[in-house]
């Protein structure tokens, strides 16, 4: 993979796919900026170096054709506050238009272009459309870590039709640490993974299992897993039809995996609802919606001792307070492992968001911006917006 600093960049057009898929307000107001901000480094160096950024990027999933509700304009607005440099807003995304817009503008200025997904042909990654992108650039810059899992017209497609391309600053960096974590992981490694579905994650699971030292499972995934040991459940969230593999990977991991000792159960999902801290099985009308004390200590103890750690899924709802503590409990017990010396990612987008909540977001190593990306390099699958830039 090429590096932004491999590529002579002065007085060329350098076509950079950002992840500008940001949560806005009605009014179209950015509301979360992190991932804008991600793209700054790398719109600097190409400024620095004397290039001509021209952004790309999706926004939400509008359905047919353009939609005013997902145009990048209150985006490339918010960028320009952020930048520091004039930022020219493009309403076409390819064609004509869009060349006579990029040509308009002066040295110095960030182009955007259009939300990509107002052409059909992206997500189908339509050949056609991936040449329009390329007759744009001179060199093209992949900086859309979120979106390398996908093969579309311009995460992948576009990239074979420019023959000097590279990762950007921040896709170089989510690499860099996962790859770090993956392939040479000081050890103790311990994952931690938690969630939803386990049927999202089957395959993080095993990969990890064949990599980590320790596997500490919570959230609504460890429910299945305490069902093929034998536990009553109660009216958890548990996946009957995955109770057969998780025997499988509990038989594999002996002590390696660790399950929770002890619940945060109520009758309902519900921020007022009635809570008690239960041991060992769950009673029949209750639902276990987060790790109890004693299985804070546990994992707490086992990240103390950690020189590596990746993290995805919250432990419990954390989304309601009373359900909290066990996702705030891990973060903290990140910081601390990074305090410590410890390699730590944190991936996943509620992770993420659960991170940012504790105010710990700077305390951990990284933070990835991608949620299904950073899962599938985990699994160690090929990534085709990756792979494109070999
Ligand atoms: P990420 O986005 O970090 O990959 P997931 O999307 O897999 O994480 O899972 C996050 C969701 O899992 C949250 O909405 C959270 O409320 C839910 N969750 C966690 N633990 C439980 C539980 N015990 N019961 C029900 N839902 C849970
Ligand atoms: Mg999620």
């Amino acid at each position: 993979m090429k590096r932004l600093s491999d590529l002579d960049l002065a007085g060329k057009r350098v076509l950079v796919r950002v992840d500008f898929n940001v949560p806005q307000d009605e009014g179209g107001a950015v509301e979360d900026d992190t991932r804008i901000r991600g793209a700054l480094p790398t719109l600097r160096a190409i400024l620095d170096a004397g290039g001509r950024p021209i952004l790309m990027s999706h926004l939400g999933r509008p359905k047919d054709g353009p939609d005013p509700k997902y145009s990048l304009r209150p985006v490339a607005e918010h960028l320009a506050g952020l930048l520091g440099a004039p930022v020219v807003f493009c309403e076409a995304t390819v064609g004509d238009a869009a060349r006579a817009c990029i040509g308009g503008a002066q040295e110095g200025t960030v182009v955007v272009l259009e939300n990509t997904r107002f052409l059909p042909g992206e997500t189908k990654n339509d050949d056609g459309l991936a040449r329009e992108m390329a007759a744009l650039a001179d060199v093209y810059v992949s900086d859309a870590f979120g979106s390398v899992h996908r093969a579309h017209a311009s995460t992948e497609g576009v990239a074979r039709h420019v023959a000097d391309k590279a990762a950007g600053l921040l896709l170089a960096r989510e690499v860099e640490f996962l790859t770090k974590a993956l392939d040479e992981p000081e050890r103790p490694f311990v994952a931690v993974l938690g969630g939803a579905k386990v049927s999202d994650k089957l395959g993080v699971i095993e990969a990890l299992l064949g990599k980590a030292d320790r596997l500490l499972i919570g959230g609504a995934m460890s429910y299945t897993f305490l069902r093929a040991q034998g536990f009553d459940t109660g009216a958890s969230l548990v996946e009957e039809d995955r109770v057969d593999w998780a025997k499988g990977v509990l038989e594999k991991a002996g002590d390696r995996l660790l399950l929770p000792s002890d619940h945060i159960v109520a009758d309902k999902m519900k921020e007022d609802a009635d809570i008690e801290t239960v041991v060992r099985g769950i009673p029949a009308d209750k639902m276990g919606l987060d790790i109890g004390p004693d299985t804070r200590r546990r994992y707490t103890d086992v990240l103390a001792e950690a020189k590596t750690v990746i993290w995805n899924g919250p432990m419990g709802v954390f989304e309601m307070a009373p359900f909290a503590e066990g996702t705030l409990t891990v973060a903290r017990a990140l910081a601390e492992a990074t305090r410590n010396g410890a390699l730590t990612v944190v991936g996943g987008g509620d992770s993420v968001a659960a991170i940012n909540e504790a105010g710990l977001a700077d305390r951990v190593g990284h933070v990835s911006t991608g949620g299904g990306a950073m899962l599938e390099f985990v699994e160690g699958k090929t990534l085709p917006g990756l792979a494109v830039l070999g």
